[in-house]
C-alpha cells in the first residue's frame, strides 16, 4: 500500500516487548470494587456468585489464550501466567495486557446475568491490568505464593471483621477490636465468639481459585452406527488447591515445563 505523508507518526510508538525466556504474569484488578460490591449488594465477606463469575471469566480467558499455564484469583483480582516461551503478539506488553483485560471485562458483563440473575448491573465494571516478568520458576512460584498468602490474610481479617459487624458492632469498633491481633487470636476469636472454625470455611474463600488445564475425554461425534468418537481435549479446570507447598507442583509438573 502506498504510504501517506502522515506515516511518520508511527515512529512515536514505543517498543514494549517483554523480556524473553521469562514468565509473563498479567494481573488485573477491579476498579473501585469496594464501592461496586456494596452497590450490587455482594454478601460480605464473600459473595459466592461474584467469585464464581470471576472464575468463569478466567476460564474464558484461558480458552481464548492457550499459552496461559495457570491462573490464580481472589476477590476482584486475577493473575494469568503466560508460558516463558510464548511468542504471542511478539510478547508486546500493551497488546497482552489490553487483550487479557478486555477479554476478562467483556466476559464479566456478558456472564453477569447468569451468575447474579436477581441483581441488575447498576454501573459499568472496569478492571486495570499490568504485566510483570519473572525470570525463574522459583520467583514465579513465590509470586503465586504471595497472592495465595494474601488471600488467607485478607479472608481471615474480613471474616472476623464482618462477624463483628453482623453481631452489631460498628465498622470502627470492629476495626479497633482487630487492631494488632495475630493469626491465632483471630481464629480463636472466630471460634469462641461466633462458633466459626476457620479451617472449615470453603476452600475458595481461604485459598482463592486456581485455573489449570485438564485433559478430558470428550465425545466429538458419532459414527453412522452410533458409536461415540472420543478425543482428548484440554479444558480449563478451576480448583482451590494449596499452591504454596510442594504437593501441587509435584502432581502438576506440566505447568512449569518449557
Ligand atoms: P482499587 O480500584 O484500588 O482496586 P478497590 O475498592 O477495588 O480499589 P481492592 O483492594 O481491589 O479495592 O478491594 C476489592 C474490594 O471488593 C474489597 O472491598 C472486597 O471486599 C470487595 N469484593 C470483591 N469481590 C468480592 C466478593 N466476591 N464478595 C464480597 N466482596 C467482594
Ligand atoms: P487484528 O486482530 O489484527 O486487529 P482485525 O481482523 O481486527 O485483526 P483490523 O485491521 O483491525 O483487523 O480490521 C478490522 C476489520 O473489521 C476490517 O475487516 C473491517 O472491515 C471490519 N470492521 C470493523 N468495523 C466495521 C464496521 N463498522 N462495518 C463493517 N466492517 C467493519
Ligand atoms: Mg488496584
Ligand atoms: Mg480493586
Ligand atoms: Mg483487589
Ligand atoms: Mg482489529
Amino acid at each position: 500500500m502506498a504510504k501517506s505523508r502522515f506515516e511518520y507518526v508511527k515512529q512515536f510508538e514505543l517498543e514494549d516487548i517483554l523480556l524473553p525466556r521469562c514468565w509473563i504474569v498479567i494481573r488485573l484488578d477491579g476498579k473501585g470494587f469496594t464501592r461496586f460490591s456494596e452497590k450490587h449488594s455482594f454478601k460480605k465477606p464473600n459473595d459466592d456468585r461474584a467469585l464464581l463469575l470471576m472464575n468463569r471469566c478466567a476460564v474464558e480467558v484461558l480458552r481464548e489464550f492457550q499459552d496461559i499455564r495457570i491462573a490464580f484469583g481472589e476477590s476482584d483480582e486475577y493473575s494469568f501466567v503466560f508460558s516463558k516461551t510464548s511468542t504471542l503478539y511478539g510478547r508486546r506488553s500493551s497488546k497482552l495486557v489490553s487483550l487479557v483485560t478486555s477479554c476478562f471485562t467483556a466476559n464479566y458483563v456478558r456472564w453477569w446475568p447468569e451468575y447474579l440473575p436477581s441483581q441488575p448491573l447498576q454501573s459499568t465494571p472496569v478492571f486495570d491490568g499490568r504485566a510483570v516478568c519473572y525470570p525463574s520458576d522459583e520467583i514465579l512460584r513465590d509470586y503465586l505464593s504471595w497472592r495465595q498468602a494474601d488471600t488467607h490474610i485478607n479472608n481471615q481479617y474480613n471474616t472476623c471483621f464482618w462477624a463483628l459487624v453482623h453481631s452489631g458492632k460498628s465498622h470502627t469498633e470492629a476495626q479497633e477490636r482487630l487492631k494488632g491481633t495475630l493469626t491465632e487470636h483471630k481464629n480463636e476469636l472466630l471460634f469462641s465468639e461466633f462458633g466459626i472454625s476457620y479451617t472449615k470455611l470453603p476452600a475458595m474463600y481461604r485459598k482463592g481459585s486456581v485455573v489449570i488445564w485438564s485433559q478430558e475425554l470428550k465425545t466429538v461425534k458419532h459414527t453412522e452406527d452410533g458409536t461415540p468418537v472420543q478425543r482428548k481435549v484440554c479444558e480449563p479446570l478451576v480448583c482451590h488447591d494449596d499452591i504454596i507447598g510442594e504437593k501441587f507442583w509435584l502432581s502438576h509438573q506440566e505447568i512449569l515445563k518449557c
